[in-house]
């Protein structure tokens, strides 16, 4: 029993309970809050690789237990590929308040999009896995592009304004499993699953 408990460098719980169906109880999943971590765990680098191996490194180092994390950035073509891993400061970052607020970060994205034409944009999930002194990435990506105005009251973050190339309509109007089944997230979750479970 023991040996299937990983921890994911998380507390939230929407992400917790999308791991624990794709691992089918084949590992205890357990967020940050019960191995007792209740700082902050840093996240501070230039890029989602970078800050997923960084959480995933301090917990497995602080707390000598097997440990994955992840790190999700958006990625919009006419903005150069902006927010990318600064996702969640975006709105913060362009003086529409604070970080990790969905609102403002919707705002800011539709006011700098205002008359673009091109629209293209992918979110990007690394999940990084430090387990048994070895360290492994996995990669999920969604194609889609942002909608001219919010759809949809599901989901989170900018799910009211992402629509992925699968289905056309936002994230924000699909059940979890239709968004779990083509979402960044995961796919990433996805490989990691297989990995673990291989
Ligand atoms: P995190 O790495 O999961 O903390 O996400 C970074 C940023 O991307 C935050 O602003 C989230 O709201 C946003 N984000 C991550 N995943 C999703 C998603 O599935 N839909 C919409 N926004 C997301």
């Amino acid at each position: 029993m023991e040996k299937n408990i990983l921890i994911m460098a998380t507390n939230n719980a929407h992400k917790l309970e999308e791991v624990r169906q794709i691992l089918q109880g084949r590992y205890q999943v357990k967020g940050l809050a019960d191995i007792g971590c209740m700082e902050d765990v840093p996240e501070d680098a230039d890029t989602l690789q970078g800050n997923a191996l960084q959480k995933a490194r301090y917990v497995h180092d602080h707390y000598g237990v097997d440990c994955f994390a992840d790190d999700t950035g958006l990625e919009v073509d006419a903005l150069n590929g902006a927010p990318g891993v600064y996702t969640a400061r975006f709105g913060q970052q362009n003086g529409y308040g604070e970080s990790h607020d969905s609102e403002a970060n919707i705002r800011c994205l539709l006011d700098k999009l205002q008359g673009a034409t091109c629209r293209t944009a992918r979110f990007r999930t690394i999940i990084a896995l430090v387990k048994d002194g070895e360290e492994h990435l996995f990669e999920g990506v969604v194609e889609g592009h942002i909608l001219a105005s919010k759809q949809g009251e599901g989901g989170f973050g900018y799910d009211p304004v992402f629509a992925p190339v699968e289905s056309g309509k936002a994230f924000a109007l699909m059940t979890p499993e239709e968004k779990n089944s083509i979402s960044h997230r995961g796919r990433a979750t996805r490989k990691l699953a297989d990995y673990l479970l291989s």
